[in-house]
């Protein structure tokens, strides 16, 4: 499975090259264009790719949010923006880049967080499930949890959004996404029953009548 980039940069041009050049490296891609597409946007991530300058807002904006589901992030910064890159590193960041930047560079900074990353990736918890990332594998009171990979992609996604209400296409695309598997829509509502089996009382993900899913918990 392919580690995952989300990069968010309004230029149009700096974003299709630096999307081809990482898909290129063998990384997949999710860009969004301004600070109001990234927040909508309910995908899983390795790293994110931010750039500090957004028409409706900084990167900085998007930290918080990306830091509490365990996503690395490295900045794009204009050249020699002192006070940006000391703000980027005592707001969490993992690196940056300064603009212009040679492609070349900017895989291997992409690289080297990643790398990084492996050793550190922190645990996901909901109910009595834990998810570690790093090791791609779930757990229940710790005793490994039996899943398949798109259970597994399944119940990431629910963790990494957890109380929070995903409509059907959200969790689809997910889906389709990491794993490369397609799946129906009305599929969707049998994978779901068999993860809740797995899971039984340790999680809880409830039904959204006509809208989605939740699951549900600390
Ligand atoms: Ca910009």
């Amino acid at each position: 499975m392919s580690e995952s980039i989300f990069l968010v940069e309004d230029d149009v041009i700096i974003a299709s090259g630096l999307k081809y050049a990482l898909e290129q490296a063998g990384y997949s891609v999710t860009h969004a264009k301004d600070i109001t597409t990234a927040k909508r946007d309910t995908g899983i991530y390795d790293l994110a790719i931010l750039d500090v300058g957004l028409p409706d807002g900084s990167g900085f904006d998007l930290i918080d949010g990306l830091r509490s589901k365990g996503v690395s992030i490295l900045f794009l910064t204009a050249v020699d923006d002192e006070g940006n890159i000391i703000r980027a590193f005592e707001s969490g960041a993992d690196d940056y880049v300064t603009k212009p930047f040679r492609l070349g560079e900017l895989i291997a900074r992409v690289k080297a967080a990643l790398r990084r990353r492996g050793g550190q990736a922190e645990n996901l918890t909901l109910g009595q499930v834990t998810v570690n990332p790093a090791e791609g594998k779930a757990y229940i009171s710790g005793i490994v949890l039996d899943v398949t990979a798109l259970e597994y992609r399944l119940l990431l996604t629910f963790i990494n959004n957890k109380n929070q209400v995903l409509t059907r296409e959200q969790i689809l695309s997910q889906i389709w996404d990491s794993a490369g598997i397609f799946v129906e829509d009305n599929t969707l509502t049998v994978y779901i029953k068999r993860l809740r089996d797995k899971l039984g009382d340790a999680m809880q993900i409830e039904t959204v009548r006509g809208i989605g899913y939740r699951a549900i918990g600390n």
